[in-house]
């Protein structure tokens, strides 16, 4: 099949390289034209486990090309993906929507012979209503249909749950469009359920689970503050609680909070429609606000252990906003870094992936270290807030011996089983006293 993906960032470059991995002929369309020159000279744009060789072979095998121009990447496409972002209004946190409907209008008139329109990007319920009459508008001839793709592929395992996805819901009005997207899910058959529901259903399933997973998050991260008063033990509980299969044990590690470029948005843009819709969603507006507390709250947890120091230095590891990503988009770390500054801290940092990212965030507010080591030189506490696997292997002894204070505040509970109490540190972590 001819696959055209408009928007080719964390959703639409994994996408674009999976269905060329799968025999498809795919264009990724992109407006940033520094970038489709960077994956031309066959530079990837984000970090991702497991994309550069797939990446690169698609390429060589003339698979996989990329373009500015989207007349040229729809031209002749069967199925066009729209994957641009869908940011949250700076005031209402509503879905804003303009890149999406400008993605429609400008697809319209290069549309040739039947073609499916897919919105993969997250978009509120009864957005493709209105990419239908834009379309429309824009070109009243052409033969089309709009569905609903919602993405769940994570960051940092974006190849993974491309090939091996927990279910691929399809949000489909008429049958035609179901034909053509039962083609280009064949690959899947027997792997993976495809749920083909209307496309408001479809729309809501996106929203609905990301607004879940943040709620999860948000109750174990409660359930840790809990257990650090009561006296309980977070790991314990947790894994207690995980065994319940209908709880599950997945999403129970408790942190500094959720963040990344999906669950903030989502669960805001959730509550909006919930408001809008006259059913107001209770439950997601109190784990909004209690997750952007606990950002200060972790910032203020760090700067304790060293009040009174003058000209303290804070050691960061961390900055992405979990592992597996070099993507600083609503990162706690980063939320909590700037919490510090505010108060004045001093901070050296290191990420293994994200330090490009994060500069273009901090400036020179901060200190960069090329290393876990590096960072932590000298420091009054290091404070770690990105779950790296790096971080868990770290040696101790010497970490202790080039700190000024042997202090760690672990707001991933990365250290916890190597007992750094033993060797002699103040060792915090969450959920445990
Ligand atoms: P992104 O910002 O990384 O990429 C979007 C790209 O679209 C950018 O490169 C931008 O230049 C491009 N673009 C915008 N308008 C364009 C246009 N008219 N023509 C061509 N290119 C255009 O965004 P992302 O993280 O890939 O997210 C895309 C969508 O997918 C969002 O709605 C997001 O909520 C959803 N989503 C993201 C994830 C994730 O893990 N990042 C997971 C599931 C769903």
């Amino acid at each position: 099949m001819k696959i055209g993906i408009i928007g080719t960032g964390y959703v639409g470059l994994p996408t674009g390289v999976g269905f060329a991995e799968l025999g498809n002929k795919v264009v990724c369309i992109d407006k940033d034209e520094v970038k489709i020159k960077a994956l031309k000279a066959g530079k990837l744009t984000i970090f991702e486990d497991g994309l550069e060789t797939l990446f690169q072979q698609n390429v060589r095998d003339g698979r996989l090309g990329f373009t500015s121009s989207t007349a040229e990447g729809v031209k002749e496409a069967d199925v066009v993906l729209i994957a641009v972002g869908t940011p949250p209004d700076p005031v209402t946190k509503e879905a804003d929507l303009h890149y999406i409907y400008s993605a429609a209008a400008e697809l319209a008139p290069h549309l040739t012979g039947y073609t499916v329109i897919a919105t993969k990007s997250t978009v509120p319920v009864g957005t493709g209503d209105e990419v239908e009459k834009i379309i429309r508008k824009n070109n009243p001839h052409a033969e089309f249909d709009v569905v609903s793709l919602p993405e769940f592929l994570r960051e940092g395992f974006a190849v993974h749950d491309f090939f091996a996805p927990d279910r691929i819901v399809v949000g489909i009005n008429n049958s035609r469009a179901e034909s053509v997207l039962k083609e280009m899910y064949k690959p899947f058959e027997g792997k993976a359920p495809v749920l083909f529901v209307n496309r408001r259903s479809a729309e809501t399933i996106k929203y609905a689970s990301n607004a879940f997973l943040a709620m999860k998050i948000h109750y174990i991260n409660e359930m840790a503050d809990f257990c650090e008063k009561a006296g309980a033990d977070i790991f314990d509980v947790a894994k207690g609680m995980g065994l319940d299969r209908r709880i599950g044990e997945r999403f129970l590690n408790p942190g500094p909070g959720y963040g990344g470029s999906c669950f903030p948005k989502d669960t805001n843009a959730m509550a909006w429609m919930g408001k809008k819709y006259g059913a107001p969603l209770t439950l997601i507006e109190a784990a909004i606000r209690g997750n952007d507390l606990r950002k200060t709250k972790m910032a203020e947890r760090i700067l304790r252990q060293v009040q009174g120091i003058k000209q303290a230095k804070i050691a960061v590891w961390g900055l992405a906003f979990k592992n597996g990503t070099d993507d600083v988009r609503e990162s706690p770390a980063l939320q909590i870094v700037e919490q510090m500054l505010k108060n004045g801290a001093r901070l050296c940092v290191f990420d293994p992936k994200a330090m490009g990212n994060a500069s273009r965030v901090l400036g020179d507010s901060v200190e960069y270290a090329s290393s876990e080591l590096e960072a932590a030189k000298d420091a009054d506490v290091l404070a770690i807030l990105t779950e790296w696997d790096n971080f868990a292997s770290v040696n101790l002894t010497e970490l202790k011996a080039i700190m000024r204070q042997p202090k760690i505040v672990d707001l991933r509970n990365m250290l916890k089983s190597k007992q750094p109490e033993r060797l002699g540190f103040v060792y915090q972590c969450i959920g445990k006293i």
